[in-house]
């Protein structure tokens, strides 16, 4: 199972919100959820099982002007990227988007590869930054403070800088299988003299660290002859 990330997708138009529902999964790197209103996408929001890698928003809904709603998020604490829908190009409206916190805008009507290559463009930078959090099975992990929470158990995991290095590039690959070889450049560096069996020591303890049975992965899974991260929540895998 590849790890799909959530797209929130706030648009008043029924019509256009069922065409881009359909057209982001379509993609097959995300998955969307659809608001037709602030007060849907607040809830929405709320919800703490579902973590949105980064929004949509219409700037015209009906309760509220989307730029209000960007800015109320971003003061409650939302990092992820906002990408504004506007329905015109004038300058003002996009300076106010802006200033309100969004991370950058597409005026209707757009063509869905151009959407999706903003919303890359965002989430490439987004997943350098300091506020990256990406969901892996039952925890949260955020590289820049090497760490994994597990809400469900009040839990932390502290990861050394390779173990974060290490989960990172197999997030970033998805359902993808990792080989060793270039794991291991990834991580220590091509120029490095490094072997693979030391490879093998930093995933047999990030295992101990992260796995239920660690002898029997579920997360970091072994898959022809490298490692893929079974990222699919825990509560759904079980
Ligand atoms: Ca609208």
């Amino acid at each position: 199972m590849s790890a799909r990330r959530h797209i929130l997708i706030v648009e008043d138009d029924a019509d256009l919100r069922a065409t881009l529902v359909e057209q982001i999964e379509a993609d097959g790197g995300f998955t969307a959820d659809a608001a037709a209103d602030a007060c849907e996408a607040q809830a929405r929001l709320a919800d703490a099982d579902m973590r949105y890698a980064a929004i949509l928003l219409d700037i015209g809904l009906p309760d509220a002007d989307g730029r209000d709603l960007c800015a109320t998020l971003r003061r409650a604490g939302h990092r992820m990227p906002i990408i504004m829908l506007t329905g015109s190009h004038a300058e003002a409206d996009v300076v106010r988007g802006l200033d309100a916190g969004a991370n950058d805008y597409v005026a209707k009507p757009f063509r869905i590869t151009e959407l999706l290559a903003r919303v890359r463009a965002q989430l490439r930078v987004f997943d350098n930054s300091e506020d990256a959090v990406f969901l892996v099975g039952p925890y949260v992990f955020r590289p820049s403070a090497r760490l994994l929470v597990e809400p469900a158990r009040n839990r932390k995991v502290r990861l050394t800088d390779k173990e974060c290095a290490i989960l990172k590039f197999l997030y970033r690959a998805g359902a993808k299988s990792v080989a060793r070889q270039t794991l291991l450049h990834e991580v220590w560096g091509y120029s490095s003299a490094v072997s693979t069996h030391t490879l093998e020591t930093h995933v047999y303890r990030l295992r101990q660290k992260i796995e239920r049975e660690s002898a029997q992965p579920r997360l970091l899974v072994t898959d022809s002859g490298g490692y893929r991260l079974d990222a699919l929540p825990m509560a759904q895998a079980a």
